[in-house]
C-alpha cells in the first residue's frame, strides 16, 4: 500500500489477506477526498511492515485506542495499530486496501457507523438515500459494527469478567 504523495511515498507491505473489510462512517477513519465512507479492514499485525519512507509516518492521536499511523505530508492513514493488549482487537492492524494497486483483496462486507456521517456534515435528510445506496451495493448498514464483530467484543468483555 502506498500513501498519496507524488514522491517518496510511504509504502506498507501487507502479506496476508485482510478480514472484515467494510465501509466505515466514523469520523476517525481516513477517507479519500470527498468520500462519505472509509474502506477499512483488519489483518494480523505481524503481516504489516513499513517498507519505504517510514520516517514520514506519525501517530494521529497517541491517546486513541487505535493508533493511526499517517503520512505527515499527504495525511493518508497507512495503518492503525492497537497497543493495549487488553483490547478486543489487539493483534490486528487496520488497513485501507484501496491504497494498494494489487487486486484480490477481500471486498467490503457491510457498512459500519453509518449514522456517524451526520457528525461529519452529511444532512440527516440524506441518510435514507445513503442507506438505500449501501443496500444496493450489497452492504447492510449498521450504526455500530457488524453483529459478528460486536459479538467478538462482548465475548472478550464476558471472558474478562
Ligand atoms: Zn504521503
Ligand atoms: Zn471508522
Amino acid at each position: 500500500m502506498q500513501c498519496q504523495c507524488s514522491h517518496h511515498q510511504v509504502e506498507v507491505a501487507v502479506s496476508a489477506q485482510v478480514a472484515h473489510n467494510h465501509a466505515c462512517g466514523c469520523s476517525k477513519c481516513w477517507k479519500p477526498e470527498g468520500a462519505l465512507f472509509a474502506q477499512i479492514a483488519v489483518v494480523d499485525k505481524n503481516k504489516v511492515n513499513v517498507t519505504a519512507n517510514g520516517d514520514k509516518l506519525q501517530i494521529v492521536d497517541e491517546s486513541a485506542a487505535i493508533q493511526r499511523h499517517a503520512c505527515k505530508e499527504c495525511g493518508t492513514h497507512m495503518y492503525g495499530r492497537i497497543e493495549n493488549t487488553g483490547h478486543p482487537f489487539y493483534g490486528l492492524d487496520f488497513v485501507h486496501t484501496e491504497l494498494s494497486k494489487q487486486q484480490g483483496w477481500s471486498a467490503p462486507e457491510f457498512a459500519a457507523f453509518v449514522s456517524s456521517i451526520i457528525e461529519s456534515g452529511t444532512a440527516p435528510e440524506a441518510m435514507e438515500d445513503v442507506r438505500a445506496t449501501l443496500t444496493d451495493l450489497g452492504l447492510t448498514s449498521y450504526d455500530c459494527l457488524s453483529p459478528v464483530l460486536m459479538d467478538i467484543i462482548s465475548t472478550h468483555v464476558a471472558n474478562n469478567k
